[in-house]
């Protein structure tokens, strides 16, 4: 795999580029991980780049600099774009969007700092709220941080730099952190996931049943289809596209194979992001 080179470093406590200090050790840059010097080989041959004096490039002297230099850019233009909120579906529904991707004014920014344990990357304060934005290159983020991550209820963007075979330009990383890109996306949002837990909460589990060819649900909320005074619905004429189907998958609690079911919220009417906030304000309005 090719490792990606430190094009940046520090000297005296200040991110440099390489293209503005002298060459060899006698750049007097230290890299921004492990504090060993830097030699700076600015060759015709290949990109310049820093190299540790002793044989050992660390592990994490690229990434620390790269989240040095999000400081960077994201300090000078108080700045930053958030990815937009959705809420995804187990089901042919649509997307729910909750807000689309805007730029936000950013107060504070701070580096690796520990939260109860955690430590992201970058912690961007706006206002009141804080979020954290991972950069992944090699490390992806584990299941444990984001466990962590989850339950603090912090939401958390990653940029994805992983694909990217050479070292990052500062005018895309640039470009990265101030428009939207493919690179960026939520990978846990607090809003989302508060969304996500309210469509199931007010949806019912409707077991699924054969009929010849097809498949139908065990009844049906709405009364889509009747047969002898009971309702039901044929999932893929009806349910697929059904706004109250919110999910169709296999019922892993069931002793028998292929068994399938459906979330269905139909029974309470919510279809929608609107819905759930009207319904919201009814149950507060009732005590
Ligand atoms: S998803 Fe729609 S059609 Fe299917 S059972 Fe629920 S309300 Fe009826
Ligand atoms: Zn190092």
């Amino acid at each position: 795999m090719h490792r990606q080179k430190m094009t940046y470093a520090l000297k005296d406590g200040e991110l440099i580029d390489i293209s503005s200090v002298d060459r060899g050790l006698k750049c007097g840059c230290v890299c921004p991980s492990c504090n060993q010097p830097l030699i700076a080989k600015k060759g015709e041959k290949m990109v310049q780049h820093f190299a540790h004096k002793s044989t050992d490039e660390c592990e994490y002297g690229y990434e620390t600099s790269l989240h040095l230099l999000a400081k960077e850019i994201i300090s000078k233009s108080k700045k930053f774009t958030i990815p937009s909120v959705y809420v995804e579906f187990h089901s042919y529904k649509e997307k729910e969007y909750i807000s689309q991707s805007k730029e936000i004014t950013v107060d504070r920014i701070e580096l690796e700092k520990s939260f109860g344990g955690i430590i992201p990357d970058i912690v961007i304060y706006c206002g009141e709220k804080k979020f954290f934005v991972e950069i992944f290159v090699t490390h992806k983020i584990d299941e444990e941080k984001l466990n962590k991550i989850k339950s603090a209820g912090i939401s958390t963007i990653e940029i994805d730099l992983s694909k990217m075979d050479r070292e990052i330009t500062d005018n895309e990383l640039s470009e990265m952190l101030l428009k939207d890109s493919k690179e960026k996306r939520w990978i846990y949002n607090a809003v989302s996931e508060y969304y996500q837990k309210q469509f199931l909460r007010y949806a019912e589990k409707i077991p699924t049943v054969e009929h010849g060819l097809a498949t139908h649900s065990s009844y049906c909320p709405i009364g889509q289809r009747v047969w002898r005074g009971k309702t039901y619905a044929n999932v893929m004429d009806d349910c697929i596209y059904c706004p109250f189907c919110i999910s169709y998958e296999e019922d892993e609690e069931s002793d028998e194979p292929y068994t399938y079911y459906l979330l269905c919220t139909g029974k309470s009417g919510i279809s929608s992001i609107d819905d759930i906030k009207n319904m919201r304000n009814r149950e507060k309005n009732k005590y």
